[in-house]
């Protein structure tokens, strides 16, 4: 497809933004369990007026409409994407990036995931169009912004710290380790501070929080 690169900036993995969320490796928790996706090409107007949110279109490759980046915030459908992102015009599946270590697991457990992938997608499919009605495409507040990138972050850090260290090594027998747990502390903090500025920058600013502060 060809953009209006006068109107828009077109965003793709090359982007810091977009490449931190390849080579993010706590991320895969974000596009395995929570069902966060990114899509592969996103388009930002060129419009100092507008915050980062309302700037944002995802264009459908499949029936060319531009979607409002709305529709994929944290109020609305942020979520749940596992299959990718839907598109409520035609149907079909916007494309998105993958991040490298959910890519990895998801090849490491291939033959448990495999022989369930088309009824789970057809099920998820099937629960699309009614996700997309009345939807909220009005500016809402980010709860990254601010200093809010800090404790989200954070937050994150220690859904990740418990995981890695305590739930997935009891799983996989390799057992909690004293080294593991004092080594975790810092590599999540800052794990978790990372992801939360990411998350204020992909999410960006809204307009109803900054009039407020
Ligand atoms: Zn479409």
């Amino acid at each position: 497809m060809e953009y209006d690169t006068i109107k828009y900036k077109i965003w793709t993995w090359k982007n810091p933004i977009m490449l931190h969320w390849i080579v993010n490796p706590g991320l895969a928790f974000n596009e395995l369990v929570l069902g966060q996706r990114v899509p592969k090409i996103m388009l930002i107007e060129r419009d100092a007026s507008k915050n980062l949110q309302e700037k944002t279109f995802v264009p459908c490759p499949h029936c060319g409409i531009l979607h409002s980046g709305q529709k994929w915030s944290i109020g609305n459908n942020a979520f749940k994407n596992w299959f990718g992102l839907y598109c409520d015009a035609c149907g079909k599946i916007i494309p998105c990036l993958r991040n490298l270590m959910s890519l990895a697991l998801m090849l490491l457990t291939y033959p448990v995931w495999y022989w369930l992938k088309d009824s789970r997608k057809s099920r998820w499919l099937a629960k699309q169009p009614a996700r997309y009605k009345d939807l909220n495409l009005t500016d809402q507040p980010n709860p990254y912004e601010g200093k809010g990138w800090i404790r989200e972050g954070l937050y994150w850090g220690l859904i990740m710290y418990i995981m890695m260290t305590f739930f997935f090594p009891l799983i996989d027998g390799s057992g909690i380790t004293l080294k593991n747990i004092l080594v975790g502390i810092p590599i999540w903090a800052v794990g978790g501070v990372g992801f939360g500025y990411s998350m204020k920058l992909i999410l960006g600013k809204s307009r109803v929080r900054s009039q407020k502060s």
